[in-house]
């Protein structure tokens, strides 16, 4: 049944070839809910993934399509998703700055989410400013298109919480314009990287891609942390924290093979090769008729400007109405 009343938006930043990560934190309950609602518009993120790379522009432009082709191989449907590109739509833009009055500095300094990335890639105080208030031109994201439903994965929770903040500050002021956003959280709102160090993450290297060959499937599942102190097939093995063992969880339909499994494991006798065998062909089962379908698409690249094209203008119609409808309600629509 559809629910003429909700709005779906999500999107990628295009800052690398996206991974299983993202398949099961956000791509696959994109797919499962397009079609269910009003409109759903799907965003390449491209202002925001310049906002940590704005001294590598091809970067951002070449992964645009790649992030398009790994959805639409997923199973994103343009004729029920709107594909756009986030700079071709000015008017987030122009929303992001009225937002930013509403927001202060200790309030963007607090976003864990933000705080971790700052971390990660060393910036402390000396943080641009595009990056520190990225979450807020992700609140206009949203509400450019009086999106209310975002399937993510649990990092963009906070970010979610600052629209919601935003949100009820303008309607405060200006009137009601804006309606309350849900999360939507997968089963696996956060899969960790091969590395078992942190969220898989483009940034990282520590990804499983969806354009991945058998081979490197093969190669990275090796690589896969699992317990430093099971060195002979003998020994007793850790599951809790065991990469390998967390992905079997997660893909593994036959749960009571791997709870079988898990229990050889920590008695001693059962070796880290035959678990990871095992998760290599769970996941070049996934991955392959995907790695395919984008093969496939990749060889038309107009065909996915075109897409692109059309969605950009439909979704900027919409973007739009909702400035029109802002400029009024903040009492700056002269003309
Ligand atoms: P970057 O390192 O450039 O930020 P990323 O891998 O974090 O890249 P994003 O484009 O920032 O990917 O995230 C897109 C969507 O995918 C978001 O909804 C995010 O929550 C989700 N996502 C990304 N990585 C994971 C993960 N490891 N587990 C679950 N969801 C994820
Ligand atoms: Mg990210």
């Amino acid at each position: 049944m559809t629910d003429k009343t909700k709005v779906l938006l999500t999107g990628d930043r295009p800052t690398g070839k996206l991974h299983l990560g993202h398949y099961v934190g956000s791509i696959k309950n994109r797919v499962a809910l397009q079609g269910q609602y009003d409109k759903a518009f799907y965003m390449v993120a491209d202002v925001q993934g310049l906002t940590d790379n704005a001294e590598n522009p091809e970067k951002v432009r070449n992964n645009a399509i790649e992030v398009v082709l790994d959805n639409l191989a997923c199973g994103l449907d343009p004729a029920k998703t709107t594909f756009f590109i986030q700079s071709e739509v000015p008017e987030i833009a122009e929303l992001t700055v009225f937002f930013l009055n509403l927001v202060t500095l200790a309030r963007l300094k607090r976003n864990p989410t933000v705080k971790d990335e700052m971390t990660q890639k060393g910036y402390g105080e000396d943080v641009n400013a595009g990056f520190l208030i990225y979450p807020v031109s992700q609140a206009a994201d949203i509400l450019a298109f009086k999106a209310n439903v975002i399937p993510v994965g649990i990092d963009q929770v906070p970010h979610i919480e600052q629209t919601n903040d935003i949100l009820q500050k303008f309607n405060s002021l200006y009137g009601e314009v804006f309606t309350k956003v849900d999360v939507k959280l997968s089963e696996t709102s956060r899969l960790v990287g091969i590395d078992g160090n942190a969220k898989m993450s483009k940034s990282l290297g520590n990804s499983i891609e969806l354009s991945d060959s058998n081979e490197v499937i093969e190669k990275k599942v090796m690589q896969m942390y699992t317990d430093p102190t099971h060195i002979h097939v003998q020994d007793p093995g850790k599951v809790e924290g065991n990469v390998v063992f967390q992905y079997l969880d997660i893909f593994d339909s036959n749960k009571e093979e791997v709870a079988e499994l898990k229990a050889q494991y920590q008695k001693g006798g059962l070796g880290d090769v035959v678990i990871k065998k095992r998760l290599i062909g769970i996941l070049q089962e996934i991955i392959t008729p995907i790695r395919e379908k984008r093969e496939f698409l990749a060889q038309d690249p107009k065909q996915i400007m075109d897409i692109l094209k059309a969605g950009t203008e439909k979704a900027r119609e919409t973007a739009r109405e909702t400035l029109r409808e802002v400029k009024q309600a903040m009492k700056i629509d002269y003309f």
